[in-house]
C-alpha cells in the first residue's frame, strides 16, 4: 500500500485541478440552442445567450 502511496497524491493533485476546471465550466451554463462552445452570461437572476438571445430565468429562491 505504501508503495503506491505517492502515486496516488501525484494523481489526486492532478485531479484537483481538473474538478476545479469542471466547476468553472459548470457555473456557466452552454446554450441550449447554440450548442457545445457557446456559453451563457449571468444576469443575477437569468442567463442570456448572447448569439441567439437565448434567456434562461434561474430556479430556486
Ligand atoms: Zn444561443
Amino acid at each position: 500500500m505504501a508503495k503506491g502511496g505517492k502515486k496516488t497524491e501525484k494523481r489526486l493533485k492532478g485531479s484537483l485541478y481538473k474538478t476545479e476546471g469542471e466547476n468553472i465550466e459548470r457555473l456557466r451554463k452552454i446554450c441550449p440552442k447554440c450548442g457545445d462552445g457557446v456559453f451563457m452570461a449571468d444576469h443575477g437572476d437569468r442567463l442570456a445567450c448572447g448569439k441567439c438571445g437565448y434567456t434562461e430565468f434561474k430556479k430556486g429562491s
